[in-house]
């Protein structure tokens, strides 16, 4: 009988581990949808450095940016299972101001295109009717002709210039362009091809609870959202792993299947086919 107990509870506990399968396994992985290691990085931590806080993390794929693309490409060529590389059209920090009014960025991204392997083009700062510079417009169209997202640092007058020139398109729009939720819902409503990282949004959730005036919004668009680091300065690589647990903390608040939807199927979807090709023989 005492056997026969012991064992129906072995038995329970097989089946509730392979249900509840989070509650025995590690932390589970994130998606990173903006992190960039820019020459400023590189100067303060090494690539080896950088990669292993990134799986200290559990970031399992991490999407990456950087001003010049040099540390991009070092990052991937370490760690292709980890990293999806994205091309910004920066060639050095400072230029988020000033890039689309420099023509000579579209030859630097054409090359780059050209002779490399990207998921995406950006991130790149654009606002208002600047989408409609000649710089802006070609990364729209190069985005098009080599069928990538664009990830976009802009305000929601921008993103609506982007969808209106290329209707297309697709962008992952940064911080959910520091919009406030209702603003970020109608646009999430209104095109398809969207989808809104969360990386700065500190105000979306505090002590482990998502705000009220989100949750709504990301349980109503919950395959469209990301969360993100955005390791804009040096020393925000040193905030990489606190910052993953308190994602995960204020996911936990949703629902469960929105929480791995935003910490990380969202962005296995939007690159499936970059990631289905990184892993091919
Ligand atoms: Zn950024």
């Amino acid at each position: 009988m005492r056997y026969e107990i012991h064992w129906r509870f072995l038995s329970w506990l097989l089946v509730a581990s392979f249900a509840v399968g989070p509650l025995f396994a590690a932390d589970p992985e994130l998606f990173d949808a903006h992190i960039h290691y820019s020459r400023d990085a590189r100067d303060y931590l090494s690539v080896q450095q950088a990669l292993e806080r990134l799986r200290a993390a559990g970031i399992r794929h991490a999407l990456v940016s950087s001003s010049g693309d040099v540390g991009t490409r070092e990052l991937y060529a370490l760690a292709p299972e980890l990293v999806i590389p994205s091309l910004r059209p920066y060639r050095a920090p400072g230029e988020s101001a000033s890039w689309m009014h420099d023509e000579s960025v579209i030859g630097f991204v054409e090359r780059r295109l050209r002779d490399g392997r990207y998921a995406a083009i950006g991130e790149f700062h654009v606002y208002g009717s600047d989408v409609d510079l000649p710089v802006v417009k070609r990364m729209i169209e190069l985005a098009r002709d080599y069928g990538l997202p664009l990830h976009v640092h802009g305000d929601a007058e921008a993103i609506e210039g982007i969808f209106h020139r290329d209707p297309a398109a697709r962008v992952l729009w940064a911080h959910a362009g520091f919009e406030g939720p209702m603003r970020v819902d109608a646009l999430l409503r209104r095109y398809p091809a969207l989808w809104a990282e969360l990386s700065m949004r500190g105000e979306v959730a505090a002590g482990g609870k998502v705000s009220e005036s989100w949750r709504a919004v990301l349980i109503a668009h919950a395959d469209r959202f990301m969360v993100g680091t955005d390791t804009y300065t040096p020393w925000r690589w040193d905030e990489v792993l606190e910052h993953a647990e308190w994602t995960r903390a204020w996911l936990a608040d949703l629902p469960p299947a929105v929480a791995q939807r935003i910490m990380y199927e969202n962005g296995a979807t939007l690159f499936r086919a970059w990631l289905q090709s990184a892993t091919a023989p």
